[in-house]
């Protein structure tokens, strides 16, 4: 049985991770809508202490305050992501966006991170993307999912691809950082592209119809 999802709104502002999500969806994708094609709402401030916590705040506040008129067909999908470094604790992780200062360059960003590995030589460099998924469907999440990446941090900026972080996470099997290589070779293999597959394995298999039949079931 095939999936409902008629209509997809995915609640990011961030033109990169669109591209990249529009991306992975390609065909199987159903309709795919923006923010820009909703009237401009205040974004939702990211009070979570997870990136799980961040993505269901945020797919849960568009899905109730955008919803139209034809919320049964509609379907909200947000992600919170973010770079964990081991040897900073998992720092930037949630905060990696406003690392630093909120309106802080990459480069800065960058300076930061080195700087505070040259204080500790001897300590691993390895380093994750993360990105949690959320879907909500009429007030309830309905699907949630965790991509990563692992790799480590570079020992300095390469290449001019991708964007954030992506010049600094150096990832072994390429030999490469993220910054370095295509955009089909860093979504083939990066935490986006692992969730969004996810989520599209998800609604080519119509969980949504099982998920409402094990509701019914439940309720009989
Ligand atoms: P969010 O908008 O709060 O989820 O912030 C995510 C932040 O994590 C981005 O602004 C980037 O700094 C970083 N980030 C997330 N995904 C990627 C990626 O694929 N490449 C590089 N940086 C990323």
């Amino acid at each position: 049985m095939g999936t409902r999802v008629q209509r997809l709104l995915i609640a990011t502002t961030n033109r990169d991770k669109l591209a990249e999500i529009r991306r992975v969806l390609g065909d199987a994708a159903p309709e795919l809508i923006t923010l820009r094609d909703r009237p401009a709402v205040e974004e939702p401030e990211e009070t979570g202490a997870s990136f799980e916590e961040n993505a269901r705040l945020k797919a849960l506040y568009y899905n109730q305050t955008l919803a139209s008129e034809t919320a049964d067909a509609e379907y909200t999908l947000a992600e919170d992501s973010g770079l964990e470094i081991d040897a900073l604790d998992g720092a930037p992780g949630i905060h990696s966006a406003r690392f630093v200062r909120p309106d802080a360059s990459y480069l800065e960003k960058f300076a930061e991170i080195f700087r505070r590995l040259a204080g500790m030589p001897d300590a691993p460099r390895t380093a994750r993307f993360v990105c949690a998924v959320a879907v909500v469907h009429k007030g309830q999440v309905v699907f949630e999912t965790r991509g990563t990446i692992e790799g480590e941090i570079a020992e300095a900026p390469r290449g001019t691809g991708g964007f954030g972080y992506d010049p600094v996470f150096y990832y072994p099997p390429y030999g490469l950082t993220l910054g370095e290589v295509s955009a089909e070779q860093k979504i083939a293999v990066a935490h986006r592209g692992v969730a969004i597959r996810s989520f599209a394995g998800w609604l080519r298999a119509g969980d949504v119809d099982g998920a409402k039949q094990k509701k019914r079931e439940t309720h009989e």
